[in-house]
């Protein structure tokens, strides 16, 4: 993963810190460029880490250290606090509860892993004993019911579509009605993607999202799509209220940035990630644990 490559970089980049004798202003500004680079090259968004660093800098404030003090430590920690930070919007998104009716609906491009990762999303559920239903409100993509009707049946999960209705809402309406009805605790609304952002899709999500009502909605997003990942998020933010996202496939070669500008992006946090096409290649996803793990 090259995500591995990012930590390596930020620890490398640590650790020559640490081994210089004196920590100066050239030996902090030097590990700073090295993170900054590092981040870069992972795609995570220039503000951001423009950001990042100048507030480092305005914590670990050279001159105000007392001689006493172990400088490399307080920068240790101020890095490892700003790469949370970036990872933390600060506010949790809203917890379905078990045994209690909520809906969440699912947003994305085409081709992120949406579809996938709701069938995950109610796997994961499932084995701790909800009862979730999954509804295809996917008309636009050829297929797309038969591969959530496939996903489902596989994991004997519920699920509802049609192959004759066009009319995403209305079926997102009918199925979201019949899993109530059969007090499934996990409604999950897999919507239409498209190739790229466009009118027609955002006016689709805001319809469904109407009609529907979600508790939660998720947006799924590929962790390759690099520097593109803050306006794409941002955009989706802008039609429908995303509340969490999921980042999917970590395992491949992506570099890892584009989870750190979608939180940006959307002021929502990641709350799982998809790690491989299987259905239980599916991780929470906690902040800290994976800074941590992130520099080793
Ligand atoms: P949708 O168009 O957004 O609904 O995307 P799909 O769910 O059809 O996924 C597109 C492709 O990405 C499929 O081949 C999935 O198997 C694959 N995919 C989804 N999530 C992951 C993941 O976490 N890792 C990997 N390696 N592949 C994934």
């Amino acid at each position: 993963m090259v995500l591995a490559q990012l930590g390596g970089s930020i620890s490398r980049a640590i650790q020559q810190m640490s081994n210089a004798t004196i920590i100066d202003e050239k030996v902090l500004n030097e590990c700073l460029n090295e993170i900054t680079r590092a981040l870069l090259q992972a795609d995570v968004q220039f503000k951001l880490v423009r950001d990042m660093q100048s507030n480092i800098k305005k914590i670990v404030n050279l001159d105000d250290l007392a001689a006493g003090h172990n400088k490399r430590k307080i920068i240790q920690q101020a890095i490892f606090n700003e790469l949370c930070k970036m990872l933390d919007p600060g506010k949790t998104s809203f917890a379905p509860k078990k045994g209690k009716t909520s809906v969440v609906m699912f947003v994305g491009l085409q081709g992120s892993g949406k579809t996938t990762t709701c069938t995950k999303y109610a796997y994961y559920h499932q084995k701790k004993g909800w009862k979730p239903a999954l509804v295809c409100a996917d008309t636009f993509r050829a297929g797309a019911f038969d591969q959530l009707k496939q996903n489902a049946t596989k994991a004997k999960i519920p699920f509802y579509g049609s192959y004759m209705e066009s009319d995403p809402v209305k079926i997102a309406v009918e199925g979201v009605e019949r899993f109530k009805k059969e007090n499934c605790d996990l409604i999950i609304v897999d919507t239409s993607g498209r190739h790229k952002q466009e009118a027609a899709l955002f006016e689709e999500m805001r319809q469904v999202s109407e009609a529907t009502n979600p508790d939660l909605v998720i947006f799924v997003m590929d962790s390759s799509i690099g520097q593109a990942a803050f306006d794409q998020a941002q955009a989706f933010k802008q039609s429908v209220a995303v509340g969490a996202v999921i980042v999917t496939k970590m395992d491949g070669h992506a570099k890892g940035g584009g989870a750190l500008s979608a939180v940006a992006a959307t002021k929502s946090p990641v709350i799982f990630i998809g790690t491989g096409e299987h259905m239980d290649e599916f991780e929470i996803f906690d902040v800290k644990p994976f800074v941590s793990r992130l520099l080793g």
